[in-house]
């Protein structure tokens, strides 16, 4: 290891692909800060090890992927509030010996609607998908002062099933949120985020019945350089504007940069070089 500048990672596998190294090595020269920030292959049966092999040589802070947000979860000795509502950590660090972890993709969305101009507050939310990403998203929505927030999913029992956990763990915000199928959607919604793998296999998720409302905002986590299947959908039924995943990419980035370095990093330009690297 360079000596004492400081080590950060990415670990999940397959990770080959993340472009978090590039986005904090923006953000790091951005502030000129030195670090060192890398992809790591954890074993999918060995992530507990990999992690403390980490740690105990020295590393400073890791972001966690597919598969490992919910054994990273279980690992930590201390879980932000956010990481406790969400089920699952993506970002990791040593204090006094002890494994901290919180979640940052929830305020990536979060901020990332702002930036297009849709704060959540007093909106019709409707999520689709009930996996990771959707969990992680819930809490800041609902806390964003959302008026409705329903979660519709492929297995109607995953979204049935995600939608009582959040009503036992925030009995405040039960009467706002709703759960159901992909065909239960019906409504007129300001936003719609599609928190599904959908988009991988270039589909959007169906979701008869459901309406945008003037100015609504389609939101799809997924990011591509073309606008993916969903986008397309959603401009097509009179969505205002559509937008894909990358924005809440670096604005998850931010986050888990600002609570490692103390600062929080402009996401614009980044956003604007890692586009360009996209379309290229
Ligand atoms: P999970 O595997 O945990 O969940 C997948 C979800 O997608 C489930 O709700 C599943 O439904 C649903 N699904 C899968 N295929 C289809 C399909 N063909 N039609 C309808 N529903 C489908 O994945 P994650 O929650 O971790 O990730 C979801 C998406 O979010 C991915 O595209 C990922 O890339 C993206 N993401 C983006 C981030 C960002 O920063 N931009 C951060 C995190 C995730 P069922 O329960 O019925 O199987």
């Amino acid at each position: 290891m360079t000596q004492g500048i400081p080590h950060f990672a990415v670990v999940g596998n397959p990770v080959g692909h993340s472009r978090s190294p590039a986005i904090h090595q923006e953000f790091g020269r951005q502030l000129g800060l030195a670090l060192r920030y890398e992809t790591l292959l954890a074993p999918v049966d060995g992530f507990a090890e990999t992690i403390r092999g980490f740690f105990d040589n020295g590393g400073a802070g890791l972001n966690v992927t597919l598969p490992f947000k919910e054994e990273a979860f279980a690992l930590a000795d201390h879980l932000s509030e956010r990481a406790r509502l969400a089920g699952a950590v993506n970002t990791l660090w040593m204090r006094d010996g002890n494994l901290h972890g919180c979640n940052t993709d929830g305020v990536g969305l979060l901020d990332d609607i702002q930036r297009l101009g849709a704060p959540p507050r007093d909106k019709r939310i409707l999520l689709v998908g009930a996996g990771g990403a959707a969990k992680g998203v819930i809490y800041p929505l609902l806390e964003a002062g959302c008026s409705a927030l329903r979660i519709v999913n492929r297995s109607a029992e995953r979204a049935h099933q995600l939608c009582e956990q959040v009503r036992a763990l925030l009995p405040q915000h039960a009467a706002r949120i709703s759960a159901g199928s992909l065909d239960e959607a019906q409504g007129q919604w300001d936003i719609v985020v599609n928190a599904t793998s959908s988009s991988l296999s270039r589909q959007a998720p169906p979701l008869p019945g459901a309406g945008y409302s003037p100015g609504s905002l389609a939101y799809d986590m997924f990011y591509a350089a073309q606008p993916t299947a969903f986008m397309q959908q959603a401009l097509a039924q009179g969505a205002g504007q559509a937008a894909d995943g990358l924005g809440m990419l670096v604005a998850q980035a931010a986050a888990s940069f600002a609570i490692w370095h103390g600062r929080r990093p402009d996401t614009a330009p980044v956003l604007q070089i890692l586009r360009r690297q996209l379309d290229a």
